[in-house]
């Protein structure tokens, strides 16, 4: 229990609390030069069909491998380029290079044709009145099909700012890119609230996966599976990492899934090489 604990308070607060003054500093600094040092990369983490254990998209990760130094995890850097406005240009370029190894999937990889690409979305690149349009001139340059990208944006970023944030996404809609709402049950969004946003799918945040077991969690699993159904929206279960985990959501009826038990996130080649040997979830058959 106390281990479970710590990794929750991890995760809520390291970006904003136990990292000093100092290291913040220090990481804003050197973020400067992560983009021109080409520190930079994107990995990819794959979303099964969890009746089939057929690949249905990927997720891209963004990493930063920091000049000498141990790798810096996104949760604490994605922050401070928030803060200091680097996240335009870092998330520019993590959607292009999303879109560029996308089109190459799909023109490479047999069956990969349709696969879906997921890119990690901040508030601030969401509250910036350009991007939809930066969305749009990536994926005319990239040629990658918009149908084929979904933008992840968390529960607790879709329901700050709402009156900026949901015309944005109606404009991303309107280029025919999809939206998932991440890190479902995290945040405070009312139903309603839901029921007027344009979404596509919603993922379930790994807390409730990864305590596991609990009637309590279960419940809530549940529960957000029916949210998911009323509202037409898939929805994915986060952080799956032990075949019990995998068997259970799916018994509960959850259909999609990513998690260290099926693959952590790869860099490009590696995702490459893994769905070449995979069975890949085509359009054709069935949904997502
Ligand atoms: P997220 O979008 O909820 O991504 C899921 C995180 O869970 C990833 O951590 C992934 O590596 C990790 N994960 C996957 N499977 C498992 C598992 O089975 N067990 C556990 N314990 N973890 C698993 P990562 O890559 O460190 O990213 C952390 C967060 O940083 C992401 O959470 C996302 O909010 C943010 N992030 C990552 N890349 C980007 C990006 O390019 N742009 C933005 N704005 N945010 C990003
Ligand atoms: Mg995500
Ligand atoms: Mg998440
Ligand atoms: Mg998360």
């Amino acid at each position: 229990v106390a281990k479970e604990r710590g990794r929750d308070r991890a995760e809520l607060f390291e970006p904003t609390m136990s990292l000093g003054r100092q290291s913040r500093a220090r990481i804003a600094q050197d973020l400067r030069y992560a983009l021109p040092r080409n520190e930079l990369t994107v990995h990819y983490q794959p979303v099964v069909h969890l009746p089939t254990g057929q690949v249905t998209s990927v997720e891209a990760l963004v990493r930063w491998e920091r000049g000498g130094r141990s790798p810096t995890p996104p949760e604490v850097f994605v922050p401070v380029a928030e803060e200091t406005g680097l996240i335009r240009p870092i998330g520019a370029w993590v959607l292009r290079e999303a879109c560029r190894h996308g089109r190459h999937w799909h023109d490479t990889v047999p069956k990969a044709e349709a696969l879906s690409v997921a890119v990690n979305i901040s508030g601030r690149q969401l509250k910036d009145h350009r991007f939809p349009d930066t969305v749009r001139q990536i994926l005319h340059e990239t040629a990658f099909p918009p149908a084929s990208l979904v933008l992840e944006i968390t529960e607790s970023t879709l329901v700050t700012d709402a009156e900026t944030t949901s015309p944005h996404i109606r404009a991303l809609r309107d280029l025919g890119v999809r939206v998932s709402i991440d890190d479902f049950g995290t945040g405070y969004s009312s139903l309603a609230y839901l029921r007027d946003l344009p979404t596509d799918t919603v993922k379930i945040d790994q807390s409730f996966v990864l305590r596991g077991g609990g009637d309590v969690d279960t419940s809530l699993i549940q529960a957000i599976l029916q949210v998911g159904d009323a509202l037409d929206l898939d929805v994915i279960a986060e952080g799956i990492e032990t075949p019990h985990q995998a068997q259970r959501l799916h018994s509960l009826g959850c259909l999609y899934g990513q998690g260290f038990y099926y693959s952590p996130p790869l860099a490009p080649k590696a995702l490459e090489a893994y769905l070449t040997t995979q069975a890949i979830l085509t359009p054709s058959s069935s949904h997502p």
